[in-house]
């Protein structure tokens, strides 16, 4: 039997399994799929389990079911590349004959310190319930810094000044406009929102420091009972530990059909993999599906394509609490209400499709 091992059971892990499952897989593979949490988890949904919107359970969905998969619970620790092993912590090593990467992402902090001390995430489903029970037992009055208003900074935001209209909320942002890798009408729009909605918005910030409830813009103090990191991301420790060429987000490099350029044996997926696109779901379950084809060709004994055609995007989408939203959609922008039942729609639609 041959072992093909996944890494991570997240947007990309998920969907190699849904694509390999029930049908694709010969008698002759196994898979083994590892991961710290038991249940694959929507993580493009962390904003509203950190402003306390929606429960943790909503958020969960079971892995599949099958009679070659192996569900490991554990913590990877490292890739033994040499012995084709994957090392977990405090359990024996497993043993892969392909590896798929697809671990995610985790904070960048840019090197500002107290930042990793002082800040809570909402980068993975532990650091989310973390930032959830600090947001949601703050006293009425109290201030919440949320430094970095890209999408996710612009959804936790919006979500918490919805769920707790009592405290006051302050979001930085190096740019001149937040939502800076978007057309400026649909920042202006996500700036109105914010006036109407009493969040301050900090343009030009540049936080120099983090200490416990403060945070320091251009060196200046500012008190804050909590304070969120939203303002950059980089691929998971291991990944970035591992050997091989990577981008400034220490994402690897990969081939045209995403394995390492010195192993056809590993191959990178999502938040790990190099990419010319920013890191999104979309893009994971793109990667994972051209892995899948790669893996049958070669099961199969098939040629495989030189390349594969672009991975289309869809577009981004944000929200803006329950009723109003914003996005990218076939390079137009839309707003209000109509975005915000498409993002609706489009979650609504992944978890019938996985559940
Ligand atoms: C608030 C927010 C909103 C977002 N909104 C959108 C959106 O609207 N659209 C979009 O396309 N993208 C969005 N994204 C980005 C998207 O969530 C990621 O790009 C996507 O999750 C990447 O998928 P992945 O498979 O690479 O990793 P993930 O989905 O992050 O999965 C990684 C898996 O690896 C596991 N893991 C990590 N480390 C270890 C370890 N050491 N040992 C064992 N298991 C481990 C984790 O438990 C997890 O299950 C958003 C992200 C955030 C934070």
């Amino acid at each position: 039997m041959k072992n093909l091992v996944i890494l991570g059971g997240g947007y990309g892990g998920m969907k190699v399994l849904n694509e390999l499952l029930p049908n694709h897989l010969p008698e002759d593979v196994t898979i083994t799929l590892i991961d710290r949490v038991p249940y694959h988890c929507l993580k493009t949904e962390y904003y509203a389990l950190a402003a306390g919107t929606i429960s943790d359970k909503e958020i969960r969905v079971a892995f599949p079911e099958h009679s070659q998969l192996n569900i490991k619970y554990g913590d990877v620790i490292g890739i033994d590349q040499k012995d084709k092993k994957v090392l977990l912590n405090g359990e024996d090593p497993i043993e892969y004959d392909d590896l798929i990467v697809g671990l995610g992402c985790e904070d960048k902090y840019h090197g500002v310190p107290g930042a990793d001390e002082y800040t809570y995430s909402i980068q993975s489903i532990e650091k989310s319930r973390r930032t959830y029970s600090a947001l949601n037992n703050l006293a009425p009055g109290s201030v919440v810094g949320i430094v970095g208003a890209g999408l996710s900074g612009v959804e936790l935001a919006s979500e918490l000044s919805e769920s707790r209209e009592d405290i006051q909320i302050k979001l930085f942002d190096r740019g001149k406009y937040i939502l800076s890798s978007f057309p400026e009408r649909l920042s202006k729009y996500v700036e109105n929102w914010f006036v109407r909605h009493n969040v301050e918005i900090i343009n030009n910030s540049n936080i120099t420091k983090v200490e416990e409830k403060t945070l320091f813009n251009h060196d200046q103090a500012i008190k804050c009972d909590v304070i969120v990191w939203t303002a950059g991301i980089q691929a998971n420790k291991i990944v970035r530990e591992m050997e091989g060429e990577k981008d400034r987000l220490g994402r690897l490099e990969v081939t045209p059909h995403h394995h390492l350029p010195n192993d056809e044996h590993i191959f990178i997926v999502g938040d790990c993999a190099s990419s010319p696109h920013a890191p999104s779901a979309q893009l994971a379950e793109g990667q994972a599906e051209q892995i899948v084809e790669v893996l049958k060709k070669r099961w199969n004994g098939e040629p495989l394509p030189e390349t594969f055609p672009p991975i289309k995007l869809k577009g981004v989408l944000g929200s803006l609490g329950k009723k109003q939203g914003f996005g990218m959609m076939a390079e137009r922008a839309i707003t209000g209400r109509v975005a915000r039942l498409l993002k609706s729609g489009i979650l609504w639609m992944y978890k019938w499709h996985n559940g």
